[in-house]
């Protein structure tokens, strides 16, 4: 049932967006409030009555009406709360005790002592009360119930730790009723509410040793001194007495209440043109700096925005789960106490309090104004500055676009994926108001803030009444911003370069807004707005010799693409990495470090443009210098990512190239260096909708191996020689699809790879007499090259399924792991023969040089036992399998409770012919091994410890069955350690990818 309510909410709230008007009416419902509650701080629950006064103010008749219950959102995991946090990856909730859970009883709306019927809808937090007589135009009703609120553990707003209380959403609330109709909302974490205006009379019954503050003003005068100390250490026994706080509150729409045995505060007068608003921090130790950080809010918003409406502005600080902060109208609760949270937190009195628009569909137009105004209130003086938290997430966004990822700014909360909640809404939604400010001017800008207020103080603004407000006070025609900028997902991109007659500023970009030029032109500098239509170009006139044009020059547009931004950009070399400027093209260097057995410690320096932000063509050559090969290796990779119009869908076009020493294991311990390059191009399908957990992608590759002897091929002695064949190339093309679905519960992946390959090979003769010089464990070759190449074709079908099964225990699945590959078709060489088995040993599975090996190809020492989650991923030390058919390995890794990171795994393997090795000779057709699995850092770096075995393995592996040859025969616990290290998901542009979800 679970998966439809999701679904019919995405339906629901998507076919409320469809018939939306974007201007609101002259009218607007009034809803006044009288409730009467009691804590009890033994159960943590709220026992309390409550009047709800309706007036209809709407020209239609109300017959009935929604009302928002969600303290129930916190009852069962299938409310839309539950859904979300678990889609988004918060898990605690999803596997939290019922004692610690919180839910809405005990109701009972009557109206007019007539009992009402209640609907239940799709959501257990939203009802549909009938009422007893429809109540027309002008006409007023007065509904009464009883509830009782379960509170539960902070999750998200509303909840209890210990005896700290943070009442937030509490009571039975309607849902507004405006020119959309009505706008019933399920509680979810990650996106906000939409509230009648009206006045509250509540009644707070707590021990008398509660410290308790709340929205509005407090009625009684022994609550009301100017500071009160609080406790760290203990939580006091509650008193016997009890005490009722009385609270009133006007022109407001909601009401929210905290309660404290610990806390004291601290406060401050603050100056609001002729009146004076208290500004007070709560807490169990307040500090006086936080004062400040109120007042800086209190007087840049009173300035900029309109003056401040209430009594007071108070800041607690409290247990909260949804943000560093969490606004109602005159008090906040911070969980983080910084100045940006603070001026943030009490800024949402304009910009969500005063101005009270439909946050769950229209966040921007609180949380992107707001976060705006914060920016500005804390730097004042400096507003051109860009910030580095700025910086970042501009870098971040623009990862997002070019991987079709980015959501448009004004994206109703519920369809945006959680990163693209803080980066789109907050991000450049902020950015966005520094946009719009730079072309209208200060002074205007302020002018349209000061009208907007002044036209929609306690009201709800649609986003088209602030555009027709702002057009208005500018007299400027703003749709570029309203309808574009804000609207769409695409980036903007002006390019400018020199032109004979002057420069030439190209619009590359979908959307028609303006942007800023800075010419310099003979010593003199001018900055002019331009707008050009989408795809074309205009010639900006000028005859000076010396002459540079810089778009955007102080970073106040959201022109993401910097690289075209200005004319004679220099190429810069800089150290390490960092934030790409227009003034140059960079190229960062950075010294490298590598080690293989073969060409143990290499040195060599890194070129590369990776910098904070992605962009489309990214690079990186990293030559090494091998001391004792004496040669020069290395690494190099260039990629072109280009976004499509899909969710998520772009396509990767790759060309990767290496070059390391390493020797062939088989037979003769050939030395050989080998090259590899591999183009590739990688297609991300669109997914149904951004915040689906649905990956998929198909890749097709060319590997192209060239493998150089290290030897000398052409000697001309003839003593006691054998036949042999030597590779000269392998040639692959893969083609690899990857279905993948990233739900926190029971998630799954299913990669199918094919591959054809043809391995070119020379037969050759070689001398066993003379092995100079002589190595014990690696005899030497030196072969003479016989007759012409010869070829072979290889083609293999391998499919990998992983699925993480939920038993209960947080972030900690059963890991179900299949492999199972199939070879129609392999060459006969001999050096090839037992590589295709698909079993894992360092080098041997990896014949397309996939990895990074520490010791490819070993027979000896640690390395050896480097394994791939990529193929069998077989924990079987030093088994080959020389089948040439089929292959399937099957594992289960086991999770523990508590915070151990070791796993027991178990793994089962058949092949075909199993039953016939000559080491099995009890004709046995599975095998199995099992141990402990520890993860350091999940699929990165793994370490296997084998406990057991089937005894078959064993005898192969100590010699007893004549398995390995001497040399090579492993009899240790030691030896049967294998690990994971992946250096291709720890290379840097990778990295940052994965680290980018903050
Ligand atoms: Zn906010």
């Amino acid at each position: 049932m679970h998966k439809n309510v999701i679904l019919a909410f995405l339906l629901f709230s998507y076919l409320g967006a469809a018939a939306q008007s974007k201007t609101q009416s002259s009218w607007q419902q009034q809803v006044d409030y009288m409730v009467d509650v009691k804590l009890d701080d033994v159960n943590h629950t709220l026992d309390g009555e409550i009047a709800i006064t309706y007036t209809n103010n709407s020209p239609d008749t109300i017959s009935f009406m929604y009302i928002h219950l969600w303290p129930n959102a916190y009852k069962n995991n299938t409310t839309a709360f539950a859904k979300q946090m678990e889609e988004n990856g918060e898990m605690d909730f999803y596997y939290s005790k019922d004692k610690d859970r919180g839910f809405i009883e005990g109701l009972d709306f009557k109206s007019g002592g007539v009992k009402l019927k209640v609907d239940t809808t799709e959501n257990i937090d939203v009802v549909k009360v009938m009422l007893a007589k429809p109540i027309k135009t002008g006409e007023q009703v007065t509904l009464f119930t009883p509830f009782r609120v379960k509170l539960p553990k902070v999750f998200s707003r509303l909840g209890h730790e210990n005896q700290d209380y943070f009442i937030t959403q509490w009571y039975p609330k309607p849902a507004v009723y405006d020119v959309n109709g009505w706008n019933p909302m399920p509680y979810l974490n990650m996106g906000e509410f939409y509230s009648e205006f009206g006045s509250f009379k509540v009644n707070v019954t707590v021990p008398a040793n509660y410290t308790i503050v709340a929205t509005g003003e407090c009625q009684n005068a022994d609550e009301l001194s100017a500071t009160k100390s609080g406790t760290v250490d203990s939580v006091p026994p509650s008193d016997s007495r009890l005490k009722t706080v009385k609270f009133e509150a006007n022109n407001v729409h909601d009401f929210a209440w905290f309660a404290s045995k610990r806390w004291g505060y601290v406060t401050k007068k603050i100056k609001v043109g002729e009146r004076e608003v208290l500004a007070r921090v709560v807490a169990a130790e307040p500090d006086i700096e936080n004062l400040k950080h109120i007042e800086t809010a209190i007087t840049y918003y009173s300035n900029n925005v309109g003056p401040y409406p209430y009594s007071h502005a108070t800041v607690v600080h409290g247990e909260l789960k949804a943000g560093g902060g969490m606004e109602y109208p005159m008090i906040t609760l911070c969980d983080f106490m910084s100045e940006e949270v603070i001026v943030h937190e009490v800024g949402h009195n304009w910009f969500y309090g005063i101005l009270a628009n439909n946050e769950r569909r229209y966040p921007w137009m609180d949380e992107s104004i707001n976060s705006y105004y914060e920016g500005q209130a804390m730097q004042k003086e400096d507003s051109k500055k860009l910030d580095l938290n700025g910086l970042i997430m501009n870098a971040l966004v623009q990862d997002n676009m070019l991987l079709g990822e980015h959501q448009a700014i004004a994206t109703a909360s519920a369809e945006l994926t959680e990163g693209n909640y803080g980066m789109s809404v907050y991000g450049i939604g902020s950015s966005a108001f520094g946009y719009l400010k730079a072309y209208l001017g200060d002074g205007i800008f302020k002018k349209c803030m000061l009208a907007y207020y002044e036209t929609w103080k306690f009201k709800h603004p649609l986003p088209d009444d602030m555009k027709k407000s702002f057009e208005t006070t500018s007299g400027k025609n703003l749709t570029w911003f309203f309808d574009e900028v804000l609207q769409t997902n695409k980036k903007i991109d002006y390019a400018v370069c020199k032109h004979k007659q002057g420069f030439e500023l190209k619009n590359n970009s979908a959307i028609a807004a303006p942007v800023p030029v800075k010419v310099t032109a003979d010593g003199k500098t001018t900055t002019t707005w331009y707008e050009v239509f989408p795809g074309e170009s205009i010639i900006l006139p000028s005859a000076a010799k010396d002459r540079i044009a810089q778009i955007d020059a102080f970073g106040e547009t959201l022109d993401f693409n910097l690289g075209n931004n200005k004319t004679d950009s220099k190429v810069k070399l800089k150290f390490g990495s960092g934030i790409d400027k227009p003034e140059f093209k960079e190229v960062y260097v950075l010294p490298a470090l590598g080690w293989n057995a073969y060409d143990r410690l290499m040195l060599g320096l890194s070129f590369h443009n990776y910098a904070i932000a992605n962009k489309s063509l990214q690079y990186m050559v990293m030559p090494l210098y091998s001391f004792e090969k004496k040669s020069l290796n290395g690494i190099a990779a260039v990629s072109y990512t280009m976004p499509l119009d899909g969710a998520g869908e772009h396509l990767i076009y790759s060309l990767d190239a290496k070059s390391f020493n390493f020797e062939e294991r088989e037979s003769f311990g050939k030395d050989y260096k080998y090259i590899k390059v591999a183009p590739s191009i990688e297609y991300v399908l669109p997914k149904s909708n951004q915040r689906s957990p649905i990956n998929r992608s198909i890749k097709l590759a060319y590997n192209f191996i060239e493998l150089i002897p290290d030897f000398d091929i052409n000697r001309s002695e003839k003593v006691s020689i054998i036949e042999n064949v030597i590779e000269r190339n392998r040639q692959f093309f893969t083609l690899d699809y990857k279905l993948e679905n990233k739900s926190s519960i029971n998630g799954f992946s299913l990669d199918i790879g094919a591959q054809y390959g043809l391995i070119s090979s020379n037969s050759v003769l070689a001398d066993l007499a003379n092995p100079t010089p002589f190595d014990s464990t690696r005899r030497r070759f030196f072969p003479h090259l016989k007759d012409s190449l010869t070829s072979a074709n290889l083609l293999t079908v391998s499919s990998i399924f992983k699925y993480d099964l939920d038993i209960g225990l947080k972030n900690k699945p059963l890991q179900f792991r299949a492999y199972g590959s199939y070879i129609f078709d392999s060459p006969d060489a001999t050096i090839y023969k037992n590589t295709i088995g698909s079993l894992d040993k360092a080098g041997l599975y990896d014949y397309r040089f996939d990895e990074y090996l520490m010791h490819r190809n070993a027979t000896y020492g640690m390395f050896q036992n480097q394994i791939s989650n990529r193929r069998a991923f077989s924990k079987f030390v030093g088994l080959l399998a020389s089948n040439e058919t089929w292959l399937l390995d099957f594992q289960i890794s086991v999770p523990l409770p508590g915070k151990i990171p070791i796993r027991p795994y178990v793994e089962f393997m058949a092949y075909d012919d199993l039953d016939k090795e000559t080491w099995n000779s009890t004709g046995k057709k599975l095998i199995y091994n099992l141990g402990l699995e520890l993860q350091v850092i999940p699929d990165r770096l793994e370490i296997f410890f084998n406990l057991a075995q089937s005894s078959i393995v064993t005898d192969y592996q100590d010699g007893t069955t004549g398995g390995l040859s001497s040399n090579r025969q492993i009899n240790t616990f030691a030896e049967r350690i294998t690990f994971v290290l992946d250096l291709n998901g720890l290379m840097p542009q990778k990295l940052k990818r994965q680290l980018k979800m903050f």
